[in-house]
């Protein structure tokens, strides 16, 4: 809810509409968007729309919600091979301290071209 989220978060902001990004699918949990800084075509992020540190910190239903997500959005694009990525503090890379899951395709030869 709006009382959960924190104000300086830059994925707060994007949950809130302050910060365009390129919406891909949404729920009542979940929000998700292309990366701004894509490691392949179709990059994404899935997180929660109340703000949350870690991983750990997710409530099961929240986290399923979540992955279900990650799942609608790596079958959509249509990859066979593909990475979800998901950090937690700064020493596992994590950048930004609001939970999120990379959906990251690694195109193949034999994947279609979009
Ligand atoms: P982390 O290293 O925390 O797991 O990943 C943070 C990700 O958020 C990075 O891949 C970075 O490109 C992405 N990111 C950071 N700021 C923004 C933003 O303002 N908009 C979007 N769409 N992605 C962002
Ligand atoms: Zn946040």
């Amino acid at each position: 809810s709006a009382s959960k989220t924190l104000a300086s978060c830059i994925f707060c902001k994007i949950v809130k509409g302050e910060i365009p990004s390129f919406k891909l699918v949404e729920t009542e949990t979940a929000y998700s968007f292309l990366d701004i800084n894509p490691l392949s075509k179709g990059h994404s992020l899935v997180i929660p729309k109340y703000h949350t540190e870690k991983m750990h910190e997710l409530p099961d239903e929240e986290l399923a919600d979540i992955l279900r997500v990650a799942k609608q959005i790596a079958i959509a694009t249509g990859a066979e091979n593909y990475n979800i990525l998901q950090n937690n503090g700064r020493i596992a890379h994590q950048e930004v301290d609001h939970v999120h899951f990379h959906v990251i395709p690694k195109p193949s030869a034999t994947d279609a071209e979009g």
